[in-house]
């Protein structure tokens, strides 16, 4: 079994192999010179702390001599030769495989601006890139992070916290138009502001003139905003060029079935570089979100088994921004019937109806604990096709345990 791409997906399902009884040999292949480890705290604590608490690892060395996992860092699969079932590396190696996981990720998505190398504009994806943009983002920098989606505004949050003065500038008519609903996302900005974060929504940029010691970010409308980095973070891209070279089915991501097999029988894929169907949905869709990416991985470990299990679980993603946590499963679309539930000071939530009744999304913002409680009951009942009536769902005194009959 050989594992390409060792980031979430790809260390989850190279452990679930053995978990699920594979004695074969198991060949995990990273092309980033370290141990596999989690993305989340690179735009969180990585950044806050002024130690740098280094990366937290999916798996240690003494792991992965357990799972007897074969873990080749450092290493780029360059190509696979489906017909002779094989994949060659970078350092010439050429491995053969019975079946195959590809768990490749995703990459930022750049400005199509060209600037001189070294220059002070970063994109955040790895721990190298964390760790550049921690040692400038410090107390009395001045930072301008273009786009205002999860990435951008958990580094804004971040850098303010360190003492550094922060402007966000996000080019549609608000925050985090893409996955969160429009009310949400005005509690989010509201508490970026009181933190002292300047968000500008309808902003263009036009260009960005950078050296290494300095960045101007051009607006369309003339204005300009100095700094000493600039952020970029306007999505991220799915890295398929390996699977389309190979000749499988690619369409915004690896096209899998609901087995999480892609076009050819002997392959798979997981996280953020795949396009699955999904049953509660009734489309394709591509996930970037930590839970998704580790269960994808061990369900896709699974199926290379011969489980032959139709991958269903709720979408789930959650984001820091200070003290609070947002918190998302299933899907909020615009084309749903919004119902607000209010926890007071402890936070709000808001849940999506579909046209049958059904809950399909759950969205909330505000204090860990009630958050979290309240979504993952959401969760339970969108995973069992439960349509509860709005007024329940409204009253903040009925218990969402008792709603999920
Ligand atoms: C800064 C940041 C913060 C995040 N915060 C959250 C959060 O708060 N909540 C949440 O739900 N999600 C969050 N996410 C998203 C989550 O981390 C991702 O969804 C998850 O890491 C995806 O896992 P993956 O295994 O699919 O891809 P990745 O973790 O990207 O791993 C893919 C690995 O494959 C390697 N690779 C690619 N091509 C090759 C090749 N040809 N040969 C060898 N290796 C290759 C890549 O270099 C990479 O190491 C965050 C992501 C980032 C970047």
């Amino acid at each position: 079994m050989v594992i390409v791409g060792a980031g979430e997906a790809g260390t989850a399902g190279a452990i679930a192999l053995r978990e699920g009884g594979w004695r074969g040999p198991v060949i995990l292949i990273g092309n980033e010179a370290m141990l596999p480890y989690e993305r989340p705290p690179l735009s969180k604590s990585i950044l806050i702390e002024e130690m740098n608490p280094g990366p937290k690892l999916l798996v240690t060395p003494k792991r992965l001599a357990e799972f007897a996992i074969d873990y080749l860092e450092g290493r780029n699969v360059e190509r696979i030769d489906r017909a002779a079932h094989t994949v060659t590396l970078s350092d010439g190696a050429q491995l053969i495989y019975e079946r195959l996981l590809l768990t490749t990720g995703a990459r930022p998505r750049k400005l199509s601006v060209s600037v001189a190398p070294g220059s002070r504009i970063a994109t955040l994806r790895t721990y190298a890139d964390a760790l550049a943009i921690s040692r400038i983002v410090r107390r009395g920098c001045e930072l301008v992070v273009i786009g205002g989606g999860f990435i951008g505004l958990e580094v804004a949050a971040s850098a303010v916290s360190r003492g550094a003065s922060v402007t966000v500038v996000e080019v549609g008519p608000r925050l985090l138009t893409r996955a969160v609903p429009a009310p949400i996302a005005e509690l989010i900005r509201a508490k970026h502001e009181r933190a002292g974060v300047c968000i500008e929504t309808g902003a263009i940029v036009e260009g960005i003139e950078a050296n290494e010691r300095r960045a101007k970010v051009v607006l369309a409308d003339g204005r300009t905003h100095l700094a000493d980095l600039v952020l970029v973070g306007v999505g991220a891209v799915p890295n398929v060029e390996l699977a389309q070279a190979a000749g499988l089915a690619v369409d915004n991501g690896i096209v899998l079935d609901e087995t999480l097999t892609t076009s050819d029988p002997h392959v798979f894929a997981a996280g953020d570089c795949c396009s699955f169907p999904h049953p509660l949905y009734g489309e394709r869709i591509r996930l970037e979100a930590w839970r998704n990416a580790r269960q994808q991985g061990a369900a896709a470990a699974a199926n290379m088994l011969g489980a032959n299990r139709p991958y269903e679980n709720v979408p789930w993603f959650w984001s820091d921004q200070y003290d609070e946590t947002l918190q998302i499963a299933g899907l909020c679309r615009e084309e749903y019937v919004p119902v607000a539930r209010s926890l007071g000071p402890k936070g709000q939530l808001f849940f999506y109806l579909a046209a049958d009744g059904r809950l399909v999304a759950a969205c909330g913002f505000g204090c860990l604990g009630s958050i979290a409680k309240e979504i993952r009951f959401a969760e339970m009942m969108i995973g069992r096709r439960l349509a509860p009536k709005a007024e329940a769902l409204a009253d903040p005194a009925v218990n969402m345990k008792s709603l999920l009959v």
